[in-house]
């Protein structure tokens, strides 16, 4: 077998990727570990309720942002339904201790308004975030696709932290733990990750927040429509074991379990950096650029909630809720019991023949907390994690019933996911959310590597998110076709008017 272009991982970033290439007339062939494609997203039904896993909404998607081009771009606007959420409040932030609760509008000027209002003292503050965060965030390549920009926001492992940068500007706690409630997205506590990569994603989500139909599942059916149309060779059900580079460094073929070889002159990796080392042979890479690799940090594990409810839960319609036991990020560190972290909660899709409807909750948690089983697998773990499971499962809904009247007495029914399933489900070597963690003065991988032919894409590359993962794709291509190139052929998917 002979392709131009193998992409290992068929993830967001993978399928991205492996379109961009065949859009340009290369062959390609897509590998995935997972039986099926887009493990990390593709969602699961339960009860006749399809539940999302790693897809609930995104910012972006509004006509003429990154996504809704990104979109038009690969052929997946044809097969997806975009619905933006309530452009009133599309978050909701709802503190416990003290009382506080606050709606995200999305939009600038109705985002400076709604905390001017909240925060009459802190006028100057909040303009000076909101400015700086635009600032940021459209520095990001393929944002504005009008500037030539030396794209900073790249340059985000840089401080200062989000903590020191809003230290800076203002003594509120509440104020500033609500500016970064959004660290939620991306795994990383205020004051370890830079306000240039809080910018970068939080930023998404200012301009507009939506969701897709079908959530990732639906995204997933897009990306196979495009696939196949284009001619993209997609094995799922295989493990690329070997990337092999020949003597004069470049990429010549990758290995898969069970010993199928394929040849090819390029391929772009999107699993995570650790297993990317597993699978290169050591000499390729400068021992400084394995041991930065092999020290990068993780985004916390967490626990999932996955309810069946009696009716739909006024609230979660266009909209989501976080739930903070108090107004700091202290949960990140140390043994915080469950009901002292927060919660993501968002509606789960409903399913118009049986009526029901549900919600999916996020609780962060440390992958240690179910290290002690790590060596079992899914379907076959032991007594002792499945009472784990049943307490989790038991002490989160308690803490959601009495935090929000507006889902207690109505739960039917509820099952949970742990650490386990996310690493077991999505390939993560780790189970963490976001994968690697970006934090300010680590190593962040750059898309291009020493070896000719291999390139790197994923969310470890800028963000995690679906956005964050398309970029890549992008940012990896830009090597082979050039940025300016992508850029100009971008700007002519932008909408009209
Ligand atoms: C619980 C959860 C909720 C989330 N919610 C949101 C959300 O609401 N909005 C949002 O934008 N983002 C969300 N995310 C983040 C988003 O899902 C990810 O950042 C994104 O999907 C990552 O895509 P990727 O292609 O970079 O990585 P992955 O999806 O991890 O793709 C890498 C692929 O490589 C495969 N693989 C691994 N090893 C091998 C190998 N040796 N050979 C072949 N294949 C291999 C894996 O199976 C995997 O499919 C969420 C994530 C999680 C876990």
């Amino acid at each position: 077998m002979n392709y131009d272009y193998a992409v290992i991982g068929g993830g967001v970033s993978g399928m991205t990727s492996a379109l961009i290439l065949a859009k340009h007339g290369c062959s390609v062939v897509l590998v995935e570990k997972s039986g099926q494609i887009a493990p990390t997203i593709r969602g699961f039904t339960r009860k006749g309720l399809f539940f999302d896993t790693g897809f609930h909404y995104t910012g972006g998607l509004g006509a003429g942002e990154p996504l809704d081009i990104f979109f038009r771009y690969l052929g997946l606007s044809d097969h997806v339904n975009v619905h933006l959420f309530n452009k009133d409040g599309f978050d909701s932030f709802r503190c416990l201790g003290p009382r506080f609760e606050f709606d995200f509008p999305y939009g600038y000027d109705s985002l400076k308004e709604r905390f001017h209002g909240a925060f009459p003292g802190d006028r100057g503050a909040i303009d000076d975030y909101f400015r700086a965060v635009r600032e940021i965030y459209t520095s990001l390549p393929y944002v504005d696709l009008d500037s030539p920009g030396q794209h900073a926001a790249l340059s985000s492992v840089h401080g200062p932290s989000l903590q020191e940068f809003l230290d800076g500007l203002t003594g509120n706690g509440l104020l500033k733990c609500i500016l970064s409630m959004h660290c939620f997205l991306y795994g990383v506590p205020p004051e370890e990750t830079s306000f240039a990569y809080h910018a970068c994603i939080a930023g998404s989500y200012y301009e507009s927040a939506g969701g897709i139909e079908g959530g990732g599942r639906g995204l997933t059916k897009a990306f196979e429509a495009r696939l196949e149309k284009m001619g993209v060779a997609v094995y799922c059900g295989q493990e690329v074991k070997k990337i092999h580079v020949a003597g004069d460094g470049a990429v010549s073929g990758i290995s898969l379990e069970g010993g199928t070889t394929i040849s090819c002159s390029g391929c772009i990796s999107t699993v995570h950096p650790h297993q990317l080392l597993e699978m290169i042979p050591e000499s390729v890479f400068r021992p400084a650029y394995v041991n930065r690799l092999r020290q990068l940090d993780e985004t916390t594990s967490a626990c999932m909630l996955y309810a069946t409810c009696s009716e739909p839960i006024k609230g979660l319609e266009g909209s989501n809720l976080f739930i903070f036991p108090q107004a700091d990020f202290s949960f990140f560190h140390g043994s915080v019991p469950i009901e002292g972290r927060p919660l993501y909660i968002t509606a789960a899709g409903s399913s118009a023949r049986s009526g029901k409807q549900g919600f999916i909750a996020i609780c962060p948690m440390p992958g240690a907390q179910t290290r002690r089983w790590a060596d079992s697998v899914s379907g076959k773990r032991p007594a002792g994690y499945e009472l784990f499971k049943k307490e989790m499962t038991e002490r989160i809904g308690r803490s959601i019933e009495a935090s929000c009247p507006e889902i207690a007495g109505r739960i039917t029914d509820m099952e949970c996911a742990t650490p386990l399933t996310l690493r077991d489900y999505t390939n993560s070597p780790y189970g963490s959310i976001y994968g690697v963690k970006h934090r300010v003065g680590q190593y962040n991988p750059i898309p291009a590597t020493r070896s000719r032919g291999l390139y790197l894409a994923g969310q470890a590359i800028v963000a995690p998110g679906i956005m964050g993962a398309m970029m890549s794709g992008f940012l990896a291509c830009e090597n082979i076709f050039g940025r300016d190139h992508l850029q100009e052929e971008l700007k002519a998917c932008r909408p009209e008017g």
